[in-house]
């Protein structure tokens, strides 16, 4: 079987989750049959960031390698399709072992090194949910998949809240959790010196964050973590997303100000009753989809996660 290079293009009509909605996967602008393919042969892309920091983007999700004495430091792994060629790339293009790596949250599209960093003994660092998903069959009705455990993958140190400092390369790397957005184990890492932000999948280009709430995202998190992130960045930052292009705070303020709005619009369409096809037929979105794409994922995902935090929107009935 071949791997494909993010998990959301597992998509298929019988993925379409609650209530029977047709996600038209051509128009999430995720790539076809064919772009998955032309994805998987094509050679990863590396883009120098600093003196020893690199952005390695084709393995799946992106992937940042930061060079020290101490070795190389790793911010997520793409894919298990990807992780030898990504692995001999990061160390021919950086000059050393990975000795240290990140996970900023479960999803295969970049935990895929996992298993090859543990035989290798590198120290594996992600929130405590993280690991957890990992260590159980998670079923993403999304998708309509169960990934299974992956007991060999377990990161080997996990935290759960507050910020972390861990000296690596003469510098110190800063990493916390934000509220449950893309997932319930999302962590962004920031190499301050470089002024570098990784954002894990709370950060997306040209399609619209996916809230997953089959793991514990959602809209109101998604709308949290955002925000969080822009009190950590300035306008010099470069803010690495879970995969396309390098984003600014620019972006990052659109895509907040867009959650922001969306998460209050379809909370509304919500109170009124509407279940997601109801949600999807109301084009609540119509107005940012020319820069995000179509929103059925979107809405189907994050009505799921609205429906699960009830309580905490103040009651829809
Ligand atoms: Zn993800």
């Amino acid at each position: 079987m071949v791997m494909k290079p993010d998990r959301r293009e597992f998509l298929k009509a019988a993925a379409a989750g609650v209530a029977g909605v047709t996600l038209r996967a051509a128009g999430l602008g995720l790539p076809g049959a064919g772009a998955r393919a032309y994805a998987a042969d094509a050679p990863l892309a590396v883009t120098h960031l600093a003196d020893n920091l690199i952005l390695v983007s084709g393995a799946g999700g992106n992937v940042v390698g930061f060079k020290g004495p101490e070795g190389v430091l790793l911010v997520d792994g793409g894919d298990a399709a990807h992780s030898a060629a990504l692995l001999r790339t990061v160390e021919q293009t950086l000059g050393g072992p990975v000795t240290t790596a990140f996970n900023t949250h479960w999803h295969w599209s970049h935990t895929g090194s996992n298993e090859a960093l543990r035989r290798a003994g590198v120290k594996l660092i992600a929130h405590e949910n993280t690991r957890l998903w990992l260590t159980e069959p998670v079923f993403e009705q999304w998708e309509n998949r169960t990934y299974p455990a992956r007991p060999k993958a377990l990161p080997t140190q996990t935290f759960y809240k507050g910020l972390q400092k861990l000296p690596f390369g003469g510098t110190t790397v800063e990493y916390d959790l934000m509220p449950q957005a893309h997932t319930d184990g999302d962590i962004y890492v920031y190499f301050r010196d470089a002024n570098v932000l990784v954002a894990g999948g709370v950060v997306s280009v040209g399609r619209y964050p996916i809230p997953d709430s089959c793991t514990g995202g959602w809209t109101g998190g998604l709308v949290k973590a955002t925000q969080q992130l822009l009190g950590v960045v300035n306008d010099q930052t470069r803010i690495i997303p879970g995969t396309g292009p390098v984003q600014t705070r620019a972006d990052l303020a659109a895509e907040q100000a867009m959650l922001a709005t969306l998460h209050e619009d379809l909370w509304q369409l919500m109170r009124k009753g509407m279940g997601p096809d109801d949600m999807i037929a109301a084009a609540p979105t119509r107005k940012y989809d020319a820069q995000w794409g179509n929103p059925d994922l979107f809405i189907t995902t994050a009505y799921r996660g609205l429906y699960g935090h009830v309580r905490e929107m103040r009651g829809v009935v």
